[in-house]
């Protein structure tokens, strides 16, 4: 496993809409390993391919009950709204109020490409939004309806 450099939102490849994963491959495994490492290291609760500049459709997610590997995911569902404080570990510094739903339902690949499907509410529903927009190029600051200062107020 590895440590991979967490690209800044100036960068292009957070603004390019990302390809399909289509080999469930070894090289997709050390790209999820090295992911999950990089994630633990910064201390963030996901990370998306596109932010250690790889453009394919993968994210994982960590809520402090171990690492999800999300492969090809499709939010099917959404439910209610929310809003709440956002960040990003491609854009250091910058919290925002953002507005999304309260639950979704997501239905996703593994590692090995098997279907499955999955829900989550409040801060999982939020960070499977926020997640899934990396691969396509969007960044939390669209869904922000108030940048907050650096003081957070
Ligand atoms: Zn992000």
């Amino acid at each position: 496993m590895a440590i991979r450099n967490i690209l800044n939102e100036r960068e292009d490849a957070l603004h390019r809409v990302c390809r399909p994963v289509t080999n469930f491959d070894e090289r997709l495994w050390q790209l999820l390993d090295d992911m999950a490492e990089t994630l633990h290291k910064a201390d963030g609760c996901g990370l998306a391919a596109p932010q250690v500049g790889i453009l394919r459709r993968a994210f994982v997610m960590d809520f402090g009950d171990g690492i999800i590997e999300v492969i090809n995911p499709e939010i099917v569902e959404r439910k209610g709204k929310q809003e709440d404080v956002e960040g990003c570990l491609s854009c250091p510094g910058e919290f925002g109020i953002t507005r999304r739903p309260r639950r979704v339902k997501l239905k996703a690949q593994n590692r090995h490409g098997e279907e499955f499907t999955m829900e989550g509410e409040d801060l999982v529903a939020r960070c499977i939004c926020h997640e899934t927009d990396h691969l396509d190029g969007i960044l939390f600051k669209e869904h922000v309806i108030r940048m907050l200062d650096p003081e957070g107020k």
